[in-house]
């Protein structure tokens, strides 16, 4: 059977989770976390990185950092998870979903102006498939109109965009460290902040509104409530397990590229003759290889290639039914103009196995299952 994830265990996971029973010290911010916020800082280039308990967290703090409240909106696409709209729901606030392109299934940034009201707070792009959305207008607009950008960076872990860092570029930047995800803790992720003027409130949200961790580096002789926050601090468990894999990053990263390199080359054939598309990565990005997808006919000839590789025990998926059209969607958010690629689109789409150490056999397979039946 070739499985579509396998959680990445490097190795080295079990070893740094003793040294912190070791030390029996279990809750967060120890010796640990702080060495994968150090690395976060080092190797993505963010003002500041704080490991949480997950992306949707990371993305709920970064709501409450850009003072989202009741009747507020926020601008995101409609193919995305349903964490981004989630964080914002929970304040109060509107998701106004915008449609996407269909080259990178990201938002359109060209739709994004004419859907800012004077309720709109922030934007928050979403770097689908680890594929860089396009920021510099994105931010350009923001700017204009004085709207914070929160970058659902779930899936763009060393993404670049023109040389700098997804997740780095707006002023908040969300990761998750979910088994699905590159590197993973099972379930984690890390807030990246720009600005050093949101540093402070940004601990303070993360440790349940106390400047505990003020108290902890003896900048303060006793802790108290400033703020309103909650617990997104996850275990030194956790982070000693995901340490292990940052270390391992290059690795893991070129693992998965190779495997992202040899279904392009290998299922290219496919695209000439016109059967399926493959990704398309613009000049500016850099991806990360988070995912290989194709995009065939229509939702009747994907439903039909996934049983039909089911046959040969190959597992490919597909995901996101678009936010707008679920029930919750439907109940707090809208869509803003007109639905032309958000579910036409993501009907088409079928993710293909990834994951680190993926052997090239099984990759061969896939692709050659595919061509088989599109009878070449
Ligand atoms: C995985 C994912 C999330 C959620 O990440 P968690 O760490 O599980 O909260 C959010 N947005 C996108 C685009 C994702 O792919």
């Amino acid at each position: 059977m070739i499985p579509f994830n396998k959680p990445v265990v490097i190795g080295t996971e079990r070893k740094y989770i003793d040294q912190v029973l070791e030390k029996q010290k279990l809750c967060g911010d120890g010796a640990f976390t702080k060495k994968c916020n150090e690395w976060l800082e080092k190797n993505i280039h963010c003002g500041k990185g704080l490991l949480t308990t997950s992306c949707t967290h990371a993305t709920e703090m970064a709501v409450l950092l850009s003072n989202i409240s009741e009747g507020d909106e926020v601008i995101m696409p409609s193919y995305t998870f349903v964490s981004t709209a989630d964080a914002v729901v929970l304040r109060g606030a509107v998701p106004v979903f915008v449609d996407i392109r269909p080259d990178t299934m990201n938002i359109d940034e060209k739709l994004i102006e004419e859907a800012i009201t004077d309720k709109t707070k922030a934007i928050i792009p979403v770097h689908y498939a680890g594929v860089s959305c396009e920021m510099d207008r994105i931010i350009e607009i923001a700017d204009r109109y004085n709207l914070s950008v929160i970058e659902d960076a779930a899936q763009a872990i060393g993404s670049l965009y023109k040389g700098k860092y997804c997740g780095t570029l707006g002023n908040y930047g969300c990761l998750s460290f979910h088994e699905t995800k590159n590197i993973n803790m099972g379930e984690g992720g890390a807030l990246l902040i720009r600005d050093s003027d949101n540093f402070e409130r940004a601990e303070i949200i993360r440790e349940k509104g106390t400047n505990r961790s003020k108290f902890y580096r003896g900048e303060i002789d006793k802790y108290t409530w400033v703020d309103a926050g909650s617990s997104y601090l996850p275990s030194e468990l956790n982070a000693a397990f995901l340490f292990g894999q940052l270390e391992r990053y290059e690795e893991i990263q070129i693992s998965r590229m190779n495997a992202w390199n040899n279904y392009y080359g290998l299922l290219k054939v496919l695209e000439d003759k016109g059967d399926i598309e493959l990704p398309f990565i613009p000049r500016e990005c850099v991806h990360n290889a988070h995912m290989f997808y194709i995009k065939v006919k229509d939702i009747e000839q994907r439903t039909k290639l996934v049983n039909y590789l089911k046959q040969y025990d190959i597992n490919a998926v597909f995901h996101y039914i678009p936010l707008h059209s679920a029930p919750a969607g439907v109940k707090y958010g809208r869509f803003n103009g007109e639905d032309k690629y958000t579910t036409k689109e993501s009907e088409r789409l079928l993710r293909l196995p990834l994951y680190y150490g993926i052997c090239c056999d099984d990759v061969e397979r896939v692709a050659e299952k595919i061509k088989e039946y599109f009878k070449i």
